[in-house]
């Protein structure tokens, strides 16, 4: 570790309120700190250590769960951002904590690199995105955060400290998932792939029969990602296979790309979920419409566009992950759960797939996994479904998204998780004072 030498002056500001992109987050913290470099953050972290204000690294604000919010003082990295170290041989770069995946994901592919996988959007920053275990969908990849093989974290004191599998080994379990509680990242090395495509192909099938055949289909594909229409047996599943950087395969054309994600997954959807709010009755009937205007399409892209797809229509999210043997009964009984009860859904229910890492808070810690996600326009009442869904969920063991809508604490996730005590011990060295809390941290660790 080394300590800071120079006291600079960030850009500070105070008083203002901060939203999330669910826009069911809001705080209102005593200063937000914008540091220039490394060294005023490290400043910035040693004074509000001396002066016991506690502190919450923010990245894009796309969590759902209150992970970033604070009352202390809020900390953005945006000028923390880019590449910062190339290693063309073993296909490893080093980027800011602030730096986004949308800026990451060119960056990388302009160095004839990718990521392995990648989830469904691409605003994240990668701190954040790691922070909370984001991933994508693929038993035989895993979540963004595996992709780490290296970090470096700002401690309260406003030292630094570098982890990887090799120097603080017990560090680095916990800090690659590291819900923003052990001290602030400023960088992170990741070890990439070279640049793929992507073969998708997309089709609607019925609900029974996708429950049928999963188990085949997740190991046949690379990436299984379904979107199930409740209210309907429909599902709009996609199969995407990874294939050579040189192979064009069929280019979706730009006048369907433009149909598919602007209108109907974006314009048209948003329209859909506002009649929903005016008349949640008649949702049961608008999801048959909007199941059916998905239509089967097959195409190649650069893996990281065919990932990842802008979401402007905003909604509210829980989504647990739970043991691939629990996934046909998690969905029967959620379906048998909307069907009963008078609960207005526009939103498609995600169902993906991913395969076990060794990071301790990672959802998929030692576990395959199928993980379900239930949304919800967000200017709709939830209905009672994320309490029903968590129920069912907790019979199957299910793991929450750290970033999304759950209600479990300390003593639940310490039964879900067998590394959990030991993400405590490491937290406890790393922040004994406690700078990098807040309530819904304490609700999670315990203290
Ligand atoms: C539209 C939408 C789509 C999504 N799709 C997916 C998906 O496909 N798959 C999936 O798994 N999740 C998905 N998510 C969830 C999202 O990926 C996570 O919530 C992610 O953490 C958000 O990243 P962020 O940069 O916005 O971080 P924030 O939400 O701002 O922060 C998340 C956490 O990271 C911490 N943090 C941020 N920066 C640092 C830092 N430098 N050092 C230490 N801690 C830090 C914060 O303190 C906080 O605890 C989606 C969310 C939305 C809104």
């Amino acid at each position: 570790m080394s300590t800071p030498t120079s006291a600079t002056t960030p850009t500070t500001t105070s008083g203002a309120t901060w939203t999330n992109w669910g826009r069911n987050q809001t705080c209102h913290p005593a200063e937000v700190v914008v540091p220039r470099d490394v060294d005023e953050l490290r400043a910035t972290l040693a004074r509000a250590h001396t002066r016991g204000i506690p502190v919450r690294a923010v990245g894009s604000g796309h969590s759902f769960a209150p992970v970033a919010v604070t009352d202390g003082l809020q900390l953005r990295l945006d000028h923390l951002a880019g590449t910062t170290a190339f290693d063309a041989e073993a296909a490893r770069v080093t980027v800011g904590a602030g730096t986004p995946l949308h800026v990451l994901n060119p960056a990388l592919q302009a160095l004839g690199l990718a990521l392995p996988n990648l989830g469904d959007i691409d605003r994240q920053t990668i701190s954040g995105a790691i922070s909370t275990g984001t991933h994508g969908s693929g038993l035989r990849r895993q979540g963004i955060a595996s992709a780490v093989v290296g970090l470096t974290l700002a401690l309260a004191d406003g030292s630094l400290l570098r982890c990887s599998a090799d120097v603080e080994p017990e560090v680095f379990a916990a800090a690659r998932v590291g819900l923003g509680a052990l001290g602030v990242i400023t960088e992170v090395e990741l070890q990439c792939v070279p640049a793929f495509r992507v073969h998708a192909k997309e089709f609607t099938a019925d609900l029974a029969e996708v429950l049928a055949t999963v188990d085949d289909d997740v190991r046949a594909h690379d990436h299984v990602d379904m979107h199930w229409f409740p209210h309907t047996p429909r599902v709009l599943v996609k199969h995407n296979d990874d294939v050579g950087a040189d192979d064009p395969g069929r280019v979706l054309p730009a006048w369907r790309e433009k149909l598919d994600d602007d209108v109907l997954s974006n314009g048209f959807f948003e329209l859909v979920n506002r009649v929903a709010t005016r008349a949640p009755r008649i949702v049961p009937r608008l999801a048959q419409v909007t199941a059916r205007t998905l239509s089967d399409r097959e195409f190649t892209g650069d893996s990281w566009r065919v990932f990842c797809s802008p979401r402007r229509v905003r909604f509210r999210e829980m989504e647990y992950a739970v043991p691939l043997t629990s996934f046909v009964p998690v969905v029967t009984e959620l379906r048998a759960w909307i069907d009963s009860h008078d609960v207005s859904l526009p939103f498609p229910v995600e169902l993906r797939f991913t395969g076990a890492d060794d990071i301790w808070l990672s959802t998929a810690h030692e576990r395959d996994n199928a993980y379900v996600a239930v949304h919800q326009y967000h200017r709709l009442d939830d209905g009672g479904v994320f309490a029903a869904f968590e129920a069912i969920v907790a019979e199957h063991a299910g793991r929450p998204h750290w970033g999304k809508l759950h209600t479990l604490g300390a003593d639940q996730l310490r039964a879900l998780y067998p590394r959990f005590d030991d993400f405590r011990i490491v937290r406890d060295r790393l922040d004994p004072d406690r700078t990098f809390t807040s309530d819904h941290v304490r609700h999670l660790l315990g203290d």
